[in-house]
């Protein structure tokens, strides 16, 4: 399964992924992971590959507890499943080892900005109740 083409395009579809709600589910339990290859490269499940040097043996490895927010995007007018949701902010956070992408929360969208720390969580969107990665700001 290569699905994903993991580039700057596209990405922005919603397709139900078993390996990725295992992930959320694991985040939701305070038990988030990430996976890493021999040569240190942080992806998230459910790669069997490495997308940076093809390496085949990941290991599961924990989380760090915090990331930090390094782009970010304000969504003002937002698809309709998540019409409810609008303003909100989606962001990429580095996590040490890996990058996660998620909405942000728990700050005024105005003024979320490079650096500001966040943990991992999973929320629902308000507009379609749909499990989502949350960034939430500490
Ligand atoms: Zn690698």
């Amino acid at each position: 399964m290569s699905g994903d083409a993991g580039g700057a395009s596209g990405g922005s579809e919603r397709v139900r992924d078993e390996g990725y709600d295992d992930f959320l589910d694991a985040i939701a339990a305070d038990e988030g992971f990430y996976l890493e290859c021999p040569e240190g490269h942080g992806s998230l499940p459910p790669r069997r590959v490495c997308p940076h040097c093809g390496a085949t043996e990941l290991t599961e490895v924990p989380l760090p507890a915090r990331g930090e927010v390094e782009t970010f995007t304000t969504v003002h007018v937002a698809a309709p499943s998540f019409a409810d949701d609008a303003p909100y902010v989606t962001a990429v956070a580095d996590f040490g080892g890996v990058r996660l992408t998620g909405v942000v929360r728990g700050v005024d969208p105005e003024t979320v900005e490079g650096g500001t720390e966040v943990t991992a969580d999973v929320g629902k969107t308000d507009t379609a109740g749909e499990r989502v990665l949350v960034l939430r700001a500490v």
